[in-house]
């Protein structure tokens, strides 16, 4: 999941690529760093990536990112591979309250994003969770029993009192055209890093996209993008969705690869709502 990166961390990120021309302050006082480049280079340069210099093998060595490194046996970090799970009867279905938000896809240099206006929530373990944002990942970051899908959904909903998320994962499959997809589509997708798509007079609503919220897997995880915290309760839904071929090359012609390799399960138990597993890909 693409996480608020805070501009700390880009600042540490930005150190590391000497070959950019950067002048930084630094207000020790307030743990405030403000960042000054040129407006070109800070808008096409993301601050981490998923292959190269700045892929996911290095993302662990830049101060404030340590957790990416997933060095301790201990570390609970995503995605990882969803296999033998628990059944677990007490697990309910996904209390979800989810509303209609104003189209607004931005494209953050790792993922194409929708911000999510407030009042969508997520009532989990005593906690209401506000949706705050849905994104892609090309493929799938979760495998199920080893099988990516193409496509990933991830719909991020935070605690407002603490830094605790929950992410609702659901994995996409070439297929039949997805009808909630045309409608991000339709307007075209935002190509470039800073582009936007808006059109206030269309409203979705990310329940048209999910299959399935009473049939789920759960663990706990981490962001899939730095810092990678440790403060993510995963919920990824037992039934992939489908869209079709064209669909899928619209957004992988301009991610790419944006997903994060497997993490180690380190102990950590899957629990799966009742189901067939089988016939969960
Ligand atoms: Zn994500």
């Amino acid at each position: 999941m693409d996480a608020q990166t805070g501009r700390q961390a880009f600042a540490r990120a930005a150190i590391g690529t000497t070959a950019m021309a950067i002048a930084i302050t630094l207000f020790v006082g307030t743990e405030r760093l403000a960042v000054r480049a040129s407006a070109q280079a800070a808008e096409s340069t993301p601050e981490f990536a998923y292959s190269g210099d700045n892929g996911p093998g290095f993302w662990g060595e830049v101060p404030g990112w340590e957790a990416c490194a997933a060095t301790a046996a201990t570390e609970r970090q995503s995605p990882i591979d969803i296999d033998r799970v628990v059944i677990d009867r007490r697990l309910a279905p996904l209390q979800l309250d989810l509303h209609e938000t104003p189209l607004a896809l931005t494209n953050n240099g790792h993922t194409i994003e929708q911000e999510y206006e407030p009042g969508s929530t997520l009532a989990l373990g005593g906690v209401i969770y506000e949706l705050t944002q849905f994104h892609f990942h090309t493929l799938s970051e979760h495998t199920v029993a080893g099988h990516h899908g193409v496509m990933e959904l991830h719909a991020v909903f935070a605690d407002p009192a603490s830094d605790k998320k929950a992410v609702v994962g659901m994995l996409l499959v070439i297929g039949k055209t997805n009808h909630f997809i045309s409608t991000l589509i339709a307007n075209g997708l935002p190509k470039k890093s800073g582009d936007e798509v808006a059109d206030p007079s269309k409203h979705i609503n990310v329940e048209n996209a999910l299959t399935s919220t009473a049939r789920y897997y759960t663990y706990p995880g981490s962001l899939t993008t730095p810092p990678c915290s440790e403060t993510v309760t995963w919920l990824v839904l037992h039934d992939v969705a489908e869209l079709s071929k064209n669909q899928f090359e619209a957004f992988r012609t301009i991610l790419g690869n944006n997903f994060r390799p497997l993490q180690k399960r380190n102990g950590r138990t899957i629990r799966s709502t009742a189901g067939n597993f089988a016939r969960d890909r």
